[in-house]
């Protein structure tokens, strides 16, 4: 089988990595630099038809398709090094190559059926085809699981039905997993989730899109709401190694191990962006650059750099196909968690320091506020995230006895290394019955602790030792300012009825 896909691929898979990675930047230098301008293109939905033409004729999702059907193999590392290298131009693109890649191409490759998957990665490596997930619906979203979308096997076939929203290539994708529950005889819904391949091209599954959303950033990648009424060819059915739920666990961690990726090209630029700026723009007859709460936020940008290049080392290491990720939820939860947090505020930071420039839409940084701010709320929302960290935290503790947080973090792999830099900040009994707020708090503290570990695990390996000075001390700075807001009791609950005796017109003396 391989011989005859092969003869049929575009040959990416022989191209070292370099190689391929370059002729993906010259691409992204004609459409983006030469034949148009980013800033301009970024301000329209969607994207013209030789953007995406061009960008595709380098085959850069062939990364995400196994070697035995004519693609790169899947490798972490090539994937991560993709995403960052689409990010620094563009972030919406690097998303773009983030769904195909992480939400479609490597489940599909590990838990497809052989049966399908010739057919659909030849369609990818020769006819540039697209692919997404839909999991959240209109009623169900962090509450997931919950989902009403439900099938049942008729005539052979796999009948699916229900409503999904906000599926990143909404109406463009050719191929899409969709999730659902099977419904029992009695029209009960089971507690477990499968998945299934949908080629909206096929006879019997399309996928009908009943509107478009005006999504705030991120033009280039169209939302919406669509309704599933598919029959699928029981081959379709993704089979996985043990549930469905930790398949799903093991698709969504291993994403969120490559947010990263995406955080990279995008905080280098911004990072880029800053310096630029500020060595150019004078204020006072004064560089910007030379002001101390400028170099202040650069050097927050240049920490921010640091601990995401680390976070794309780990996973490059650690987040590979054949590691069953279902198991990692605390590392995965704190890698996007904590990335995200900092994509969004480098992005506030450089507008900060471009000022009112930079509130246009035709302006990159401004822009980067609301591309970046979604990635803080899909794929689990860090709300969610920091608290289930500190929950399993809570649950490792007591299955250890131990309640000191710093002797517990010692001992555990993802915080060994870093435990001695915040001892005095940690070094306490933690109080293991905690307010959800606490838990959040607690997590935002757990989550940079572990970047804090994949900083030094990166200076170890010779890492630029200025850049990750900077950014452990900038981590010891986050760590203890978020353990004094842990500290602080706070219980207060929304008032009902606020509006009762709180006018302020009312106070005025006179
Ligand atoms: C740009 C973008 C791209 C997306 N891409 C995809 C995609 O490709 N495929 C897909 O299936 N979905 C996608 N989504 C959907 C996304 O995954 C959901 O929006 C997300 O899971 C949150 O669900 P929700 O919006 O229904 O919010 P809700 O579930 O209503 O949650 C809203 C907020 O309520 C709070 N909250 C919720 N539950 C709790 C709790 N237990 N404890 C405390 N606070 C809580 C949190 O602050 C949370 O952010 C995308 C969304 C966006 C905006």
């Amino acid at each position: 089988m391989s011989e005859i896909m092969k003869s049929t691929t575009s040959q990416t898979e022989n191209i070292p990595f370099s190689e391929f990675i370059d002729a993906l930047k010259e691409k992204m230098k004609l459409v983006f630099h030469t034949r148009a301008d980013a800033d301009q293109l970024a301000i329209k939905r969607g994207l013209p038809p030789f953007v995406m033409r061009e960008i595709m004729s380098v085959n850069p999702l062939s990364i995400g398709i196994p070697k035995a059907y004519g693609g790169r193999g899947g490798i972490m590392k090539e994937n991560i090094g993709l995403l960052a290298t689409a990010s620094y131009e563009s972030l919406a693109l690097s998303l773009t190559f983030g769904i195909n890649s992480a939400l479609f191409l490597q489940p599909f490759g590990k838990f497809g059926q052989d049966e399908v998957k010739a057919q659909v990665f030849n369609r990818f490596l020769n006819e540039k085809a697209m692919g997404g997930l839909m999991i959240t619906e209109p009623d169900f979203g962090s509450d997931a699981l919950n989902m009403q979308t439900s099938y049942s096997e008729i005539d052979g076939k796999y009948h699916l039905k229900g409503t999904k929203h906000w599926a990143g290539l909404t109406g463009w994708a050719d191929y899409w997993l969709l999730s659902g529950r099977q419904k029992s005889k009695s029209d009960k819904l089971q507690r477990d989730i499968d998945f299934f391949l949908c080629d909206v091209n096929a006879p019997g599954q399309n996928i009908v899109v009943e509107e478009f959303f005006e999504n705030l950033g991120l033009y280039a990648i169209p939302y919406g709401r669509n309704r599933i009424d598919v029959q699928l060819p029981t081959a379709h059915r993704l089979v996985p190694h043990s549930t469905g739920v930790k398949m799903m666990l093991d698709l969504l961690h291993r994403s969120r191990m490559q947010f990263p990726g995406m955080g990279m090209g995008f905080i280098q630029r911004l990072l880029d962006e800053a310096i630029t700026h500020c060595k150019q723009r004078l204020v006072g007859g004064k560089s910007l650059f030379n002001y101390d709460q400028v170099q202040h936020r650069l050097t927050e940008l240049q920490a921010s750099y640091t601990i995401c290049s680390a976070m794309c080392t780990y996973s490059s290491e650690n987040a590979g196909l054949d590691i069953d990720m279902a198991k990692h939820g605390m590392v995965a939860n704190a890698v996007k968690s904590v990335i995200t947090d900092l994509m969004q505020n480098a992005a506030q930071s450089v507008t900060q320091l471009v000022g009112a420039k930079a509130y246009k839409l035709n302006h990159i940084a401004g822009r980067s506020i609301t591309d970046s701010r979604p990635f803080q709320i899909f794929e689990g929302s860090n709300d969610i995230l920091y608290a289930q960290i500190s929950e399993g935290l809570v649950k490792m503790m007591k299955r250890a006895k131990e309640n000191n947080l710093f002797q517990f973090l010692k001992g555990y792999y993802l915080t060994g290394k870093a435990a001695d830099y915040v001892k005095k900040q940690v070094d306490f009994n933690l109080d293991l019955q905690i307010p959800q707020r606490k838990l959040v708090e607690m997590g935002k503290i757990i989550g940079r602790v572990i970047s804090l570990n994949q900083v030094l695990e990166l200076a170890d390996k010779g890492f630029n030792k200025e850049l990750i000075d900077g950014s452990v001390s900038f981590l010891q700075q986050e760590i203890s300012g978020l353990m004094s807001t842990f500290n602080y009791k706070n219980e207060n609950v929304a008032v009902d009825g606020y509006e009762e005796n709180s006018s302020w017109l009312n106070f005025v003396a006179g």
